[in-house]
């Protein structure tokens, strides 16, 4: 009996290290594991048939063959980065697949299906290997109110989305109490998670009932009770223990502070001009461009508007400012954060999450935390906590190699070196060719 059980365990572990042709070494790297706050210092890690296999200190000798040895010397292994509110907006799924993973980016949320678009297809291309590209997650249609007019809509609905296979149910948008409770009580029923905006009409535990509130702006909408004041009124205790209820109920909070910058930015003639001579323009497609540079930017007509005796820039500035204050207090009190930066407008596919990072930075949140907020929490929420989100034997090698510790700065994120996506290493070279075909693509 003994023997039998020692067998076993051998024979199980010899199995997990299946050193086959296509084995990538990564040789004397310092690997963030996104176990703890740690930096293992030269270490060496293989990678086979998509997933960690190994991972030892360089001073062992080497006694296993590999195909590609990365050296890894000075440089850092972070988790693949998560975008968890992307959109897809131009007609060329290729080049925003190219922009994240340039960017880092092994997993993306897409976060509304638009009419004409097909994003269970690209789901299933990018699984079966037809196309390279992060991990995808999809919600179903942006719907509001009137996609919710009566409870038979409401049941047809969330029939609809499971016969689809949408990992999401995506409501932006207030509706009537009777309503609101059958639509959550359809999605509890048929185990499908139902995300987006706040009920800015219901006092704030009503949106707490859902998966994810998507924007940190959504709190300047709300309130806990009718009698109460905006919660961007409160105190900083009030913030406090407002967090405090808001990780204790267990709701992921998604930041996307770079959209509201983009929004900001709009409202004031020269940052606006700005965006003409922004160099990653390229990576934005022509007709996007042309949309949101002129002025049938929707942004633009608010720039005169008052608010309650408040011009809209001048209030604008102050919401960001609060959005900022209230994020790091979200985070310092363990909120469950998600990191993404919502593509939309002058907000650029890839590139915009690392501009997301140092909002959040800026906004005083530790970098550990929003490497955090990254990988390993976005993984726990999509219920793949089991196969990414951290640097550990058996997890998927979705990887990315830094040139400087992000520890240290999370702006250090932009240092890539090469990115590893379902096992298969881009280098530099690589990077640069698909930006270029993005590049082209967009021209
Ligand atoms: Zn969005």
């Amino acid at each position: 009996m003994k023997l039998t059980l020692i067998f076993s365990i051998f024979f199980v572990i010899t199995e997990s290290f299946s050193f086959t042709k296509d084995t990538i070494l990564i040789e004397n790297v310092n690997i963030i594991p996104m176990t703890e706050e740690i930096v293992l210092t030269n270490q060496r890690v293989f990678i086979s048939g998509g997933k960690i296999i190994r991972i030892e200190s360089s001073k062992e000798p080497l006694s296993y063959k590999v195909n590609i040895t990365i050296d890894g010397s000075e440089k850092y292994l972070i988790p693949g980065l998560a975008e968890m509110h992307y959109h897809y907006r131009s007609d060329n799924i290729e080049s925003d697949l190219k922009l994240l993973l340039a960017n880092g980016i092994t997993t993306v949320r897409n976060m509304a299906e638009f009419n004409g678009q097909d994003h269970m297809t690209i789901k299933e291309r990018i699984s079966t290997g037809d196309l390279l590209g992060p991990n995808y997650f999809t919600t179903g249609p942006y719907l509001t109110a009137n996609n919710f007019l009566t409870i038979r809509d409401v049941e047809s609905t969330v029939e609809d989305h499971k016969k689809k296979g949408y990992d999401f149910l995506k409501l932006a948008d207030n509706l009537p109490l009777p309503i609101y409770l059958k639509l959550i009580e359809e999605c509890q029923k048929h185990n499908l998670k139902i995300i987006g905006h706040a009920q800015r009409d219901l006092p704030l535990e009503f949106s707490m009932r859902m998966n994810s509130i998507e924007h940190i702006e959504e709190f300047l909408y709300l309130k806990e009770n009718n009698s109460k004041k905006e919660l961007y009124k409160y105190s900083d205790q009030e913030l406090k223990n407002l967090a405090i209820k808001l990780r204790n109920s267990g709701i992921y909070i998604g930041t996307t502070l770079t959209v509201f910058d983009f929004i900001n930015k709009c409202l004031n003639d020269s940052t606006f001009t700005a965006f003409k001579d922004d160099e990653l323009l390229k990576y934005l497609a022509p007709d996007q461009r042309n949309v949101w540079l002129s002025e049938k930017n929707d942004y633009r007509k608010l720039k005169e508007k008052e608010f309650n005796g408040v011009k809209a820039p001048v209030l604008f500035q102050e919401y960001f400012n609060w959005m900022k204050k209230f994020t790091k207090v979200l985070f310092q009190n363990q909120v469950s954060m998600l990191t993404g930066s919502d593509t939309y407008g002058m907000v650029i596919v890839g590139f915009s999450l690392s501009k997301e990072f140092s909002f959040l930075q800026d906004a005083g949140v530790k970098p550990y935390q929003i490497l955090l907020a990254s990988t390993v929490v976005p993984a726990r929420y999509l219920g793949r906590y089991g196969v990414q989100g951290t640097v550990t034997v058996g997890k998927n090698a979705d990887l990315v190699l830094l040139g400087k510790n992000p520890l240290e700065d999370i702006q250090n994120i932009n240092s890539i070196e090469g990115v590893i996506a379902k096992g298969k290493w881009i280098d530099r070279t690589d990077i640069s060719k698909m930006l270029k075909e993005v590049e082209e693509s967009f021209n």
